[in-house]
Formats: structure tokens, sequence, C-alpha cells
């Protein structure tokens, strides 16, 4: 298992999905049963790990929110090294590993070498957590568009204000609880209504999942009253008030724990 018939080894650049370990792919989990070597990262559920052979190497290159950890660089030539030896190499990331991921990046770093690269997509957090928090994020009644944004990124918030003054659909935003007091000041400037549902979802899918509430203008406040911490994502607009009525998740893990011994 593991080795390749050219001897060559191969990474498979995986998304782990957003944390319920039901929602990685058949071919995230194939790949991890054949793996030698998996990297992964903070943002992976420690259950699917479990899925990669004991044998397996596994790795932790977790990039924990503005804290120092293992670079980029770094990262790069650990795959490089463990494929170059012939090994299946798994690079298991959170949600999908082309969104907000980096793993165009790493896959661009390896190919530029000769390294044979495999790529499994997974469910995004902006998707699932979403869902999970009984929120569609398009709705034949309320939004025929989304926009998935980044809050934080090498430049720090970069919103775009042509874009968003026109923009009506749905606003999905990854990494935007530190800047969310910022984000929302500057959507209403942007003409937003300030009483624009919205909502913060923590640790979406998993069975610690935190969600609240709001309109737009007080939705950072009441975040921070929660001390609502990352990972968390931001959904903006009108499917953010679909909630009340679709919250399908959060009573079912109730009664799940409770019929738990
Ligand atoms: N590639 C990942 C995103 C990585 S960026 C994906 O496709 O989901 C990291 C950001 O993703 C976090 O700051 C948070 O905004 C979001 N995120 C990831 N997992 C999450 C989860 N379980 N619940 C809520 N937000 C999550």
């Amino acid at each position: 298992m593991g080795l390749h018939n050219s001897g060559k080894g191969k990474v498979t650049i995986a998304g782990a999905g957003p944390g319920d370990p039901g929602l990685i792919t058949v071919k995230a989990k194939t790949a991890l049963e054949s793996a030698d070597v998996v990297l992964y990262d903070n943002l992976v559920n420690a259950e699917i790990l479990d899925w990669a052979p004991v044998h397996a190497e596994r790795i932790y290159v977790g990039k924990k929110p503005y804290q120092r950890s293992v670079g980029q660089e770094t990262i790069n030539q650990l795959l490089h090294f463990h494929a170059l030896r012939g090994r299946h190499v798994v690079r298991l990331k959170g949600g999908d590993p082309f969104v907000f991921g980096r793993g165009a990046e790493e896959a661009q770093y390896l190919m530029k070498l000769g390294i044979e690269v495999d790529v499994a997509p997974g469910i995004t957090s902006g998707i699932a957590a979403a869902t999970y928090a009984g929120i569609p994020l398009t709705h034949r009644d309320h939004s025929q568009r989304v926009v998935f944004l980044t809050g934080h990124s090498k430049a720090g918030l970069e919103l775009q204000e042509d874009f968003l003054r026109v923009f009506d659909g749905t606003i999905v935003v990854y990494m935007g609880l530190k800047n969310l007091g910022q984000i929302a000041r500057q959507l209403i400037e942007w003409e937003r209504a300030p009483d624009t549902p919205a909502a913060v979802i923590e640790n979406g899918t998993m069975n610690n999942q935190r969600v609240i509430t709001g309109k737009l203008e007080e939705i950072a406040g009441l975040a921070a009253e929660a001390s609502l911490q990352s990972p968390a994502l931001v959904v903006i607009g009108e499917v953010a008030a679909l909630r009340d009525s679709l919250n399908w998740f959060e009573p079912a893990r109730i009664i799940a724990n409770q019929t738990q011994p």
C-alpha cells in the first residue's frame, strides 16, 4: 500500500471538510487510507486522521490565527521531501484546499518540481457551516447570488467598494471575526441596510457549534458579547433570517446527546 508502481511518490492535496467527519469526500478518505505521510492543519478533525494507516506518519503543521507556526516554506519542503522518497503524502486541509487555504500554492510549488499532484476537493466551511446553522446561501425568494470574501488577507482587510456598493446577494466572510465591526460599518456606509440579517457561526458542523444572529449594525457587538472564537464564519444577507425556520441541526444534536448513555 502507498508505494507507487513507478516508485515515485505523490502528493494528494485533500479537503477534510468543515469539521463533521461525515462531510469528507470518498476520494479524500480513500487517499488517506493509502497514505504513508499525512500533513494536517489546525482545523482538521482528529477522527479523520484515524482513517490513515497505523504506520502512516502524522505531521501537524497547523497555523493558528495570529500565532507563530510552521512556515509555508517549511510545509512545502516537507511535502517535497517525503514525495521524493516515494511516499504517498496526503496534505489534509480544512474545508476545501483551494478556498482560502493555500492548497493551490502548495500544488504549484510541487508541480514546478515535477512531483505528481492529485487534488481532492472538500466541502468548504462557507457552505457547510451555513447549512448547519440553518442558513441557505441562496433562496428563490431572498437571494440569487452569493460571494465568498476573506476578512483577513495578506494586506489586511481588502473590501472592494465598487463591487459591494451594488452587490445585493449573500455575503459570506471567512476569517472575518476579528474585523467584523469594521466590515459591518463599511457595508452600512456602502448602503447595505443596517437591519440586514447577519449570523456568526463558530465551530460550524461540529458538536460544539454556536451561532448568533442579529442585525448587521449590531452583529459585531453580539459576537463579542458571546465571546465567539475562531474558527467562525460570517453570513450577511436576508437568508440569515431563515435560520428561525430552518435550524435543523442544533435540535437534532440535543436529542442525539440526550439519548447517549
Ligand atoms: N479552506 C477552508 C478555509 C480556511 S480559512 C475552507 O474551505 O473552509 C479559515 C477560516 O475558515 C476560518 O477563519 C473560518 O472563517 C472558516 N472556517 C473553517 N472551518 C470552520 C468551521 N468549522 N466553522 C466556521 N468557520 C470555519
